[in-house]
């Protein structure tokens, strides 16, 4: 689903070009549930808007589902991210004076589906959040992991290939958020593919694979890797 090679990113500051991404490899297939995880400055948050399609590469190269994501322009850009991509933020980005539905039912009303089709579509989203019971509050009237549940929704309510996620935990208490992490889970048994970042190694350990990151430079765990398949393999078994 993403083929990064030899990605660099680099910003201009004045006189000055900082490098931030230094020739960065990542492979995500489809249905991996992968965890970005480094510290703050490193470079997470570059790598994010660069694989959510809201910042090019410098240089190297960046597929998102077979299709070469650098030298695109801004609308395209913007196409690629509405059909490919569910954000889901640390500060959840709700509107305050939209009901959770309406709020699921954003991202649907560039599609030209019709309000029927799109309420359905997304009380379908809330449901698989646990969420149908709140579908007509307003987050002000939800709890900051049942928000999070509804932002989750509506990234998942145009059925998107990839969810990518910044941070999702970063807001709440560590209960709540091992409940956000529950849920993702339970959404990558279902076949969904999520990139997760975040500077928390107990997040990222949810995570099906995990690869660091460190003065914008990615590496993967592979032995962490395998460790963690096979714990999950044991869990199937009923081990
Ligand atoms: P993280 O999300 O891991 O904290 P970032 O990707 O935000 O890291 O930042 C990595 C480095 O890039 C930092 O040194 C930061 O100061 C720098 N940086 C990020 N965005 C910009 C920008 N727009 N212009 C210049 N430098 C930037
Ligand atoms: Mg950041």
């Amino acid at each position: 689903m993403i083929e990064i090679e030899k990605l660099v990113k680099t910003y201009r500051m004045g006189q000055e070009t900082v490098q931030v991404l230094h020739d960065v490899d990542l492979t995500v297939n489809k249905g991996d549930f992968l965890a970005i995880v480094g510290p703050s400055g490193s470079g997470k948050s570059t790598m994010m808007n660069i694989i959510g399609c809201l910042d090019i590469p410098t240089s190297g190269s960046y597929k998102l589902d077979g299709v070469e994501v650098k030298g695109l322009s801004d609308n395209k850009l913007a196409a690629i991210r509405n059909d490919k991509i569910g954000f889901i933020f640390q500060g959840f980005q709700l509107l305050p004076k939209l009901t959770a539905i309406e709020n699921v039912e954003l991202p649907l009303v560039y599609r030209g589906l019709s309000n029927k089709e799109r309420r359905k579509r997304a009380a379908e989203a809330l449901r698989k959040v646990g969420l149908e019971e709140r579908m007509f509050h307003k987050p002000s009237e939800l709890s900051g992991g049942q928000q999070q549940r509804v932002a989750i929704a509506r990234a998942l309510a145009g059925e998107p290939p990839m969810l990518l996620a910044d941070e999702p935990t970063g807001a709440l208490d560590t209960r709540t958020g091992q409940e956000v992490l529950a849920l993702m889970e339970q959404l990558h048994q279902q076949g969904h593919t999520i990139v997760l970042i975040t500077h928390d190694m107990e997040v990222a350990a949810r995570a099906e694979r995990v690869v660091r990151m460190k003065d914008g430079v990615l590496t993967e765990d592979h032995a962490e890797r395998r460790e963690r398949r096979e714990a999950f393999a044991g869990i199937q078994d009923g081990i």
